[in-house]
């Protein structure tokens, strides 16, 4: 067994009006538009999931919430991000720190960065400090959408000698 693993994940949605935009578990409130999805669109939160899946080579989150489904419908990409840290933690891997850059032209989150890594770290059993968020625009290339990529180490569960 591996000490360490890495994970790499990424996630894009479609903005458009009338459709809140959330990032990391935190509503921008001061967002034009939203997130086109099936799910609530959250796309920090679901390039973490597949980070942690790619970690662990276990696929990407479609396998486990396709988006044909009613029942994944306006889904809380928390209970998402859940299930796949139990899926990791099953294998015998923790979190150790995670990275993220969000690509967003409008509105600038530079405000919102302590709010969201302190979320993310919440939701992954992290401290604050091990979460790195940054923010990069499009420079008008994407100014339709929000993409996030993550990349994520783990490592061995303490005492698992697996
Ligand atoms: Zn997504």
């Amino acid at each position: 067994m591996l000490p360490y693993r890495i994970g790499f994940g990424e996630d894009a949605h479609r903005l458009e009006g009338g459709r809140p935009l959330i990032l990391g578990g935190v509503e921008i409130e001061d967002a034009p538009r939203g997130a086109v999805a099936h799910s609530d669109g959250d796309a920090v939160l679901h390039a973490v999931a597949d980070a942690l899946l790619s970690a662990v080579a276990l696929g990407d989150i479609g396998q486990y919430f396709p988006d044909t489904s009613e029942e994944n419908r306006d889904l809380d990409s928390r209970v998402i991000l859940a299930r796949c840290l139990t899926l990791v933690r099953e294998r015998g891997y923790v979190p150790a720190n995670v990275a993220l850059v969000v690509t967003l032209d409008r509105p600038k989150l530079g405000s919102r960065r302590t709010e969201i890594a302190r979320r993310v770290a919440e939701l992954l059993g992290l401290a604050f400090s091990e979460v790195g968020v940054s923010f990069k625009t499009s420079e008008g290339l994407a100014p339709d959408h929000v993409q996030v990529r993550v990349t994520v180490l783990l490592t061995r569960v303490q005492g698992d000698d697996a």
